[in-house]
Protein backbone atom coordinates (compact mmCIF):
# COMPACT_ATOMS: atom_id res chain seq x y z
CA UNK A 1 0.00 0.00 0.00
CA UNK A 2 1.28 3.59 -0.89
CA UNK A 3 1.10 6.03 1.98
CA UNK A 4 0.93 9.81 1.83
CA UNK A 5 3.90 10.77 3.92
CA UNK A 6 2.89 13.80 6.38
CA UNK A 7 5.92 15.83 7.78
CA UNK A 8 4.78 17.98 10.87
CA UNK A 9 6.88 21.15 11.53
CA UNK A 10 9.93 20.58 12.97
CA UNK A 11 10.03 22.41 16.73
CA UNK A 12 12.32 24.39 16.18
CA UNK A 13 10.75 26.90 13.02
CA UNK A 14 7.52 26.64 15.05
CA UNK A 15 6.64 29.83 16.00
CA UNK A 16 3.64 28.56 17.85
CA UNK A 17 5.07 27.49 20.51
CA UNK A 18 5.49 30.28 23.44
CA UNK A 19 8.84 28.82 25.55
CA UNK A 20 9.52 32.38 27.34
CA UNK A 21 5.88 33.00 28.28
CA UNK A 22 6.19 28.93 29.54
CA UNK A 23 9.53 29.17 31.42
CA UNK A 24 10.55 26.09 30.51
CA UNK A 25 13.78 24.30 29.87
CA UNK A 26 15.49 23.46 26.78
CA UNK A 27 18.56 21.73 25.77
CA UNK A 28 21.04 23.17 23.45
CA UNK A 29 18.98 21.57 20.41
CA UNK A 30 15.40 23.26 22.03
CA UNK A 31 14.20 20.33 22.95
CA UNK A 32 11.49 20.74 25.20
CA UNK A 33 12.60 19.15 28.95
CA UNK A 34 11.35 18.61 31.97
CA UNK A 35 11.89 19.69 35.85
CA UNK A 36 14.80 16.80 36.30
CA UNK A 37 15.81 17.37 32.85
CA UNK A 38 14.27 14.53 31.25
CA UNK A 39 12.83 15.18 27.34
CA UNK A 40 9.24 14.19 26.16
CA UNK A 41 9.91 10.91 23.45
CA UNK A 42 7.08 8.55 24.11
CA UNK A 43 3.52 8.55 24.15
CA UNK A 44 0.81 6.16 25.06
CA UNK A 45 -2.42 6.32 24.59
CA UNK A 46 -5.63 4.43 25.87
CA UNK A 47 -7.70 4.08 22.98
CA UNK A 48 -10.34 2.18 25.70
CA UNK A 49 -10.92 1.68 29.28
CA UNK A 50 -12.77 -1.83 28.62
CA UNK A 51 -11.41 -5.22 28.37
CA UNK A 52 -12.18 -8.73 27.66
CA UNK A 53 -9.95 -9.71 30.13
CA UNK A 54 -9.86 -9.41 34.22
CA UNK A 55 -6.13 -9.79 35.03
CA UNK A 56 -6.27 -9.71 39.04
CA UNK A 57 -3.42 -7.37 38.78
CA UNK A 58 -4.97 -4.62 36.39
CA UNK A 59 -8.65 -5.03 36.94
CA UNK A 60 -9.63 -7.26 39.63
CA UNK A 61 -13.49 -9.05 38.77
CA UNK A 62 -14.78 -7.65 41.87
CA UNK A 63 -14.28 -3.99 41.47
CA UNK A 64 -14.72 -4.08 37.68
CA UNK A 65 -17.95 -6.08 37.42
CA UNK A 66 -21.55 -5.30 36.32
CA UNK A 67 -21.63 -2.38 38.21
CA UNK A 68 -18.67 -0.46 37.37
CA UNK A 69 -19.00 1.98 35.17
CA UNK A 70 -17.09 2.04 32.31
CA UNK A 71 -16.80 5.66 29.98
CA UNK A 72 -19.97 6.35 28.10
CA UNK A 73 -18.91 6.68 23.98
CA UNK A 74 -18.73 10.42 23.76
CA UNK A 75 -16.36 10.48 26.26
CA UNK A 76 -13.89 8.99 24.42
CA UNK A 77 -11.27 10.38 22.33
CA UNK A 78 -12.43 9.95 18.59
CA UNK A 79 -9.48 9.04 16.40
CA UNK A 80 -9.54 12.89 14.71
CA UNK A 81 -8.70 14.20 18.22
CA UNK A 82 -6.07 11.68 18.95
CA UNK A 83 -4.47 12.38 15.64
CA UNK A 84 -4.80 16.46 16.36
CA UNK A 85 -3.36 15.86 20.10
CA UNK A 86 -0.71 13.21 18.62
CA UNK A 87 0.66 16.23 16.35
CA UNK A 88 1.33 18.45 18.65
CA UNK A 89 3.48 15.79 20.81
CA UNK A 90 5.05 15.06 17.96
CA UNK A 91 6.08 19.04 17.80
CA UNK A 92 6.96 18.68 21.26
CA UNK A 93 9.65 15.72 20.67
CA UNK A 94 7.80 12.29 20.58
CA UNK A 95 9.08 10.06 18.30
CA UNK A 96 7.33 7.05 19.65
CA UNK A 97 3.79 6.13 20.22
CA UNK A 98 2.18 3.23 21.94
CA UNK A 99 -1.63 1.59 21.16
CA UNK A 100 -2.63 0.22 24.78
CA UNK A 101 -5.63 0.31 27.16
CA UNK A 102 -7.83 -1.76 28.53
CA UNK A 103 -7.20 -3.74 25.16
CA UNK A 104 -6.91 -2.14 22.64
CA UNK A 105 -8.31 -4.51 19.60
CA UNK A 106 -11.68 -3.78 21.39
CA UNK A 107 -12.15 -0.14 20.09
CA UNK A 108 -13.73 -0.16 16.95
CA UNK A 109 -11.82 0.42 13.90
CA UNK A 110 -8.60 0.58 15.52
CA UNK A 111 -7.02 -0.10 12.10
CA UNK A 112 -8.29 3.39 11.30
CA UNK A 113 -6.41 5.08 14.12
CA UNK A 114 -3.29 3.34 13.30
CA UNK A 115 -3.92 4.48 9.41
CA UNK A 116 -4.28 8.02 10.11
CA UNK A 117 -1.14 7.97 13.25
CA UNK A 118 1.60 5.89 10.25
CA UNK A 119 1.39 8.93 8.12
CA UNK A 120 2.92 11.09 11.00
CA UNK A 121 6.61 12.15 10.84
CA UNK A 122 8.57 13.16 13.75
CA UNK A 123 9.91 16.57 13.99
CA UNK A 124 13.11 15.46 12.96
CA UNK A 125 11.53 13.78 9.52
CA UNK A 126 11.95 10.28 10.69
CA UNK A 127 8.85 7.53 10.47
CA UNK A 128 7.01 8.02 13.50
CA UNK A 129 6.96 4.54 15.34
CA UNK A 130 3.86 2.98 15.92
CA UNK A 131 3.42 0.24 18.54
CA UNK A 132 0.54 -1.92 20.44
CA UNK A 133 0.41 -3.82 23.43
CA UNK A 134 -2.53 -6.63 23.64
CA UNK A 135 -3.76 -9.87 25.06
CA UNK A 136 -3.88 -11.27 21.64
CA UNK A 137 -7.32 -12.34 22.64
CA UNK A 138 -8.38 -10.92 19.04
CA UNK A 139 -5.31 -10.69 17.52
CA UNK A 140 -5.64 -13.70 14.89
CA UNK A 141 -8.24 -11.41 13.20
CA UNK A 142 -6.71 -8.29 13.30
CA UNK A 143 -3.50 -8.71 12.64
CA UNK A 144 -3.26 -8.80 8.90
CA UNK A 145 -5.45 -5.25 8.76
CA UNK A 146 -3.22 -4.13 11.68
CA UNK A 147 -0.16 -4.46 9.52
CA UNK A 148 -1.75 -2.76 6.30
CA UNK A 149 -2.47 0.03 8.41
CA UNK A 150 0.54 0.62 9.02
CA UNK A 151 1.38 -0.82 12.55
CA UNK A 152 5.17 -1.92 12.90
CA UNK A 153 5.31 -3.99 15.98
CA UNK A 154 3.29 -5.86 18.46
CA UNK A 155 3.65 -6.77 22.36
CA UNK A 156 1.76 -9.54 23.28
CA UNK A 157 0.77 -10.02 27.01
CA UNK A 158 1.09 -13.64 28.43
CA UNK A 159 1.57 -14.35 32.03
CA UNK A 160 2.01 -18.87 31.95
CA UNK A 161 2.19 -21.58 29.82
CA UNK A 162 -0.21 -23.84 31.61
CA UNK A 163 -4.26 -23.28 31.40
CA UNK A 164 -4.33 -23.65 35.00
CA UNK A 165 -1.89 -20.85 35.71
CA UNK A 166 -2.98 -18.41 33.25
CA UNK A 167 -6.37 -18.78 34.00
CA UNK A 168 -5.59 -17.88 37.18
CA UNK A 169 -3.73 -14.51 36.65
CA UNK A 170 -6.43 -13.34 33.45
CA UNK A 171 -9.76 -14.76 35.84
CA UNK A 172 -11.45 -15.33 32.38
CA UNK A 173 -11.32 -18.48 31.28
CA UNK A 174 -9.31 -17.29 28.09
CA UNK A 175 -7.01 -20.21 27.42
CA UNK A 176 -2.92 -20.10 26.20
CA UNK A 177 -3.97 -21.86 23.05
CA UNK A 178 -5.71 -18.30 21.92
CA UNK A 179 -3.20 -16.13 22.75
CA UNK A 180 -0.44 -17.99 20.69
CA UNK A 181 -2.54 -18.06 18.00
CA UNK A 182 -2.80 -14.53 18.22
CA UNK A 183 1.23 -14.35 17.93
CA UNK A 184 1.27 -16.35 15.62
CA UNK A 185 -0.51 -14.49 13.33
CA UNK A 186 0.97 -11.72 14.30
CA UNK A 187 4.55 -13.17 12.78
CA UNK A 188 3.02 -14.27 10.11
CA UNK A 189 1.59 -10.69 9.28
CA UNK A 190 5.23 -9.28 9.95
CA UNK A 191 4.22 -7.78 12.94
CA UNK A 192 7.85 -8.31 14.39
CA UNK A 193 10.33 -8.36 16.04
CA UNK A 194 7.57 -9.29 18.65
CA UNK A 195 7.65 -9.09 22.33
CA UNK A 196 5.86 -10.90 25.07
CA UNK A 197 5.05 -9.11 28.66
CA UNK A 198 4.97 -11.60 31.62
CA UNK A 199 3.81 -10.25 34.37
CA UNK A 200 5.25 -12.20 37.59
CA UNK A 201 3.04 -12.43 41.05
CA UNK A 202 4.63 -14.53 43.70
CA UNK A 203 3.14 -17.75 44.54
CA UNK A 204 0.87 -17.62 41.25
CA UNK A 205 3.08 -17.95 38.03
CA UNK A 206 7.03 -17.72 39.12
CA UNK A 207 6.99 -21.27 38.45
CA UNK A 208 6.49 -20.12 34.46
CA UNK A 209 9.12 -18.03 34.53
CA UNK A 210 11.89 -21.11 33.32
CA UNK A 211 9.08 -22.97 31.10
CA UNK A 212 8.27 -19.21 29.51
CA UNK A 213 11.64 -18.53 28.78
CA UNK A 214 12.29 -22.52 27.00
CA UNK A 215 9.27 -22.00 25.25
CA UNK A 216 9.97 -18.70 23.41
CA UNK A 217 13.90 -19.42 22.63
CA UNK A 218 15.04 -19.20 19.36
CA UNK A 219 11.82 -17.67 18.14
CA UNK A 220 13.30 -14.73 17.34
CA UNK A 221 10.69 -13.38 20.41
CA UNK A 222 11.76 -11.40 23.34
CA UNK A 223 10.23 -12.15 26.41
CA UNK A 224 10.01 -9.40 28.92
CA UNK A 225 9.38 -10.34 32.51
CA UNK A 226 8.01 -7.73 34.33
CA UNK A 227 7.84 -6.90 38.23
CA UNK A 228 4.35 -7.09 39.79
CA UNK A 229 3.30 -3.06 40.26
CA UNK A 230 1.64 -1.20 42.53
CA UNK A 231 -0.37 0.64 39.65
CA UNK A 232 -4.07 1.87 40.40
CA UNK A 233 -5.79 1.51 43.68
CA UNK A 234 -7.64 -1.65 43.37
CA UNK A 235 -5.18 -4.44 42.77
CA UNK A 236 -4.35 -5.25 46.22
CA UNK A 237 -0.46 -5.17 45.86
CA UNK A 238 1.71 -5.74 48.29
CA UNK A 239 5.61 -5.83 48.45
CA UNK A 240 5.50 -9.25 49.41
CA UNK A 241 4.12 -10.20 45.82
CA UNK A 242 6.59 -9.17 44.05
CA UNK A 243 9.17 -11.36 42.70
CA UNK A 244 12.28 -9.13 42.37
CA UNK A 245 14.36 -9.53 38.58
CA UNK A 246 17.36 -10.16 40.35
CA UNK A 247 15.41 -13.37 41.10
CA UNK A 248 13.51 -13.69 38.17
CA UNK A 249 17.03 -13.61 36.12
CA UNK A 250 18.60 -16.10 39.14
CA UNK A 251 15.99 -18.59 38.04
CA UNK A 252 16.58 -18.12 34.43
CA UNK A 253 20.84 -18.04 34.45
CA UNK A 254 20.21 -21.47 36.37
CA UNK A 255 19.10 -23.29 33.37
CA UNK A 256 20.45 -21.11 30.69
CA UNK A 257 23.75 -19.13 31.01
CA UNK A 258 23.09 -15.46 30.50
CA UNK A 259 25.00 -12.25 28.70
CA UNK A 260 23.92 -8.66 29.49
CA UNK A 261 23.17 -6.39 26.44
CA UNK A 262 24.02 -2.68 26.46
CA UNK A 263 20.81 -0.74 26.13
CA UNK A 264 19.99 0.22 22.50
CA UNK A 265 18.58 3.62 23.55
CA UNK A 266 18.29 6.16 25.92
CA UNK A 267 14.97 5.41 28.44
CA UNK A 268 14.93 2.20 27.46
CA UNK A 269 12.87 0.70 30.44
CA UNK A 270 14.09 -3.40 30.33
CA UNK A 271 17.17 -4.71 31.43
CA UNK A 272 18.00 -6.75 28.32
CA UNK A 273 19.79 -10.04 28.60
CA UNK A 274 20.75 -12.88 25.71
CA UNK A 275 21.28 -15.91 26.34
CA UNK A 276 25.07 -17.55 25.66
CA UNK A 277 24.03 -19.85 23.19
CA UNK A 278 22.31 -17.51 20.59
CA UNK A 279 18.65 -18.28 22.02
CA UNK A 280 17.86 -15.09 21.49
CA UNK A 281 17.28 -11.99 24.11
CA UNK A 282 15.40 -11.51 27.34
CA UNK A 283 14.23 -8.28 29.38
CA UNK A 284 13.54 -7.49 32.66
CA UNK A 285 11.44 -4.86 33.77
CA UNK A 286 11.86 -3.90 37.62
CA UNK A 287 9.90 -1.06 38.02
CA UNK A 288 9.59 -1.79 41.23
CA UNK A 289 13.33 -2.65 42.69
CA UNK A 290 15.50 -0.91 40.17
CA UNK A 291 13.50 2.49 39.26
CA UNK A 292 14.38 4.05 36.30
CA UNK A 293 12.74 7.52 36.62
CA UNK A 294 15.91 9.45 36.63
CA UNK A 295 15.11 8.65 32.29
CA UNK A 296 12.21 8.01 32.28
CA UNK A 297 10.55 9.81 28.76
CA UNK A 298 6.96 8.81 28.90
CA UNK A 299 3.90 10.54 28.62
CA UNK A 300 0.12 8.84 29.05
CA UNK A 301 -2.88 9.97 27.47
CA UNK A 302 -5.77 8.63 29.06
CA UNK A 303 -9.39 7.40 27.29
CA UNK A 304 -10.99 10.10 27.52
CA UNK A 305 -8.18 13.00 26.69
CA UNK A 306 -6.41 13.45 29.97
CA UNK A 307 -2.51 13.75 29.80
CA UNK A 308 -0.09 11.79 32.55
CA UNK A 309 3.34 12.27 33.07
CA UNK A 310 3.27 9.49 35.44
CA UNK A 311 1.69 5.74 35.36
CA UNK A 312 1.42 6.99 39.73
CA UNK A 313 -0.31 10.13 39.08
CA UNK A 314 -3.21 11.61 40.67
CA UNK A 315 -4.11 13.97 38.81
CA UNK A 316 -4.40 14.20 34.75
CA UNK A 317 -4.46 17.61 32.73
CA UNK A 318 -7.56 17.66 30.46
CA UNK A 319 -6.26 18.50 26.83
CA UNK A 320 -9.82 17.27 25.42
CA UNK A 321 -12.41 20.21 26.57
CA UNK A 322 -9.59 23.07 24.94
CA UNK A 323 -9.66 20.50 21.90
CA UNK A 324 -13.51 20.30 21.71
CA UNK A 325 -13.96 24.26 22.49
CA UNK A 326 -11.92 24.64 19.45
CA UNK A 327 -8.73 26.07 20.57
CA UNK A 328 -5.88 26.42 18.27
CA UNK A 329 -2.67 24.33 17.80
CA UNK A 330 -1.11 26.86 19.81
CA UNK A 331 -3.05 26.56 22.57
CA UNK A 332 -2.91 22.85 23.00
CA UNK A 333 0.77 22.86 22.35
CA UNK A 334 1.36 25.07 24.91
CA UNK A 335 -0.85 23.43 27.25
CA UNK A 336 1.29 20.02 27.03
CA UNK A 337 4.48 21.77 26.85
CA UNK A 338 3.82 23.78 30.01
CA UNK A 339 2.28 20.55 31.86
CA UNK A 340 5.70 18.30 30.90
CA UNK A 341 8.17 21.35 31.88
CA UNK A 342 6.97 21.45 35.44
CA UNK A 343 7.12 17.38 35.30
CA UNK A 344 8.76 16.28 38.23
CA UNK A 345 7.88 12.65 38.42
CA UNK A 346 9.74 10.40 40.12
CA UNK A 347 7.53 7.80 41.92
CA UNK A 348 9.21 4.41 41.79
CA UNK A 349 12.26 6.36 43.29
CA UNK A 350 10.07 7.85 46.21
CA UNK A 351 8.14 4.35 46.05
CA UNK A 352 8.57 3.95 49.79
CA UNK A 353 7.27 7.41 51.21
CA UNK A 354 4.82 7.39 48.26
CA UNK A 355 3.13 4.11 49.17
CA UNK A 356 2.38 5.88 52.69
CA UNK A 357 0.00 8.65 51.34
CA UNK A 358 -3.55 7.37 51.05
CA UNK A 359 -4.50 9.45 47.50
CA UNK A 360 -5.96 7.49 44.88
CA UNK A 361 -4.12 6.48 42.02
CA UNK A 362 -5.27 6.41 38.49
CA UNK A 363 -5.90 2.55 37.35
CA UNK A 364 -3.96 0.99 34.46
CA UNK A 365 -6.84 0.60 31.73
CA UNK A 366 -7.25 3.77 31.81
CA UNK A 367 -4.34 5.92 31.92
CA UNK A 368 -2.89 2.98 29.30
CA UNK A 369 -0.14 0.32 30.67
N1 LIG B 1 -4.71 -5.15 27.53
C1 LIG B 1 -3.43 -5.02 26.95
C2 LIG B 1 -2.48 -6.06 27.48
O1 LIG B 1 -2.74 -6.62 28.54
O2 LIG B 1 -1.47 -6.27 26.85
C3 LIG B 1 -2.84 -3.64 27.07
C4 LIG B 1 -3.05 -2.90 28.36
S1 LIG B 1 -2.22 -3.57 29.77
C5 LIG B 1 -2.70 -2.44 31.04
C6 LIG B 1 -0.52 -3.18 29.41
C7 LIG B 1 0.52 -3.97 30.15
O3 LIG B 1 0.49 -3.61 31.51
C8 LIG B 1 0.34 -5.47 30.08
O4 LIG B 1 1.50 -6.09 29.59
C9 LIG B 1 0.08 -5.85 31.53
O5 LIG B 1 0.58 -7.12 31.82
C10 LIG B 1 0.78 -4.76 32.28
N2 LIG B 1 0.27 -4.58 33.63
C11 LIG B 1 -1.00 -4.34 34.01
N3 LIG B 1 -1.10 -4.23 35.36
C12 LIG B 1 0.17 -4.39 35.84
C13 LIG B 1 0.73 -4.39 37.16
N4 LIG B 1 0.00 -4.20 38.24
N5 LIG B 1 2.06 -4.60 37.27
C14 LIG B 1 2.83 -4.79 36.17
N6 LIG B 1 2.36 -4.79 34.92
C15 LIG B 1 1.05 -4.61 34.75
FE1 LIG C 1 -7.00 -6.29 30.35
FE2 LIG C 1 -4.46 -5.91 29.78
FE3 LIG C 1 -5.39 -5.20 32.16
FE4 LIG C 1 -5.21 -7.78 31.58
S1 LIG C 1 -3.51 -6.32 31.74
S2 LIG C 1 -6.98 -6.76 32.50
S3 LIG C 1 -5.63 -7.79 29.42
S4 LIG C 1 -5.97 -4.30 30.26
FE1 LIG D 1 8.22 7.16 34.85
FE2 LIG D 1 6.58 7.56 36.90
FE3 LIG D 1 7.35 5.07 36.25
FE4 LIG D 1 9.10 6.78 37.35
S1 LIG D 1 7.27 5.97 38.32
S2 LIG D 1 9.46 5.43 35.59
S3 LIG D 1 8.43 8.72 36.45
S4 LIG D 1 6.10 6.47 35.00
Amino acid sequence: MTRQIIPVTPAAQQTAIDYRALDVERDHSGTLLDGLQRPLRDLRISVTDRCNLRCTYCMPREIFDENHTFLPRSELLSFEEIERLVRQFIHLGVMKIRLTGGEPLLRRGIEQLVEKLARLQTATGAPLEIALTTNAVLLARKAQALKEAGLKRVTVSLDGLSDVTFRRMNDSGIDVATVLDGIAAAQAAGLGPLKINMVVKRGVNEHEIVPMAEHFRHTGIVLRFIEFMDVGSSNGWCMDDVVPASEILGRIAGRFALEQVEPDYGGEVAGRWRYADGGGEIGVVASVTQAFCHECTRARLSTDGKLYTCLFAHNGLDLRDPLRRGENERVLTNLIAGQWGQRGDRYSQLRQEASAQPARKIEMSYIGG
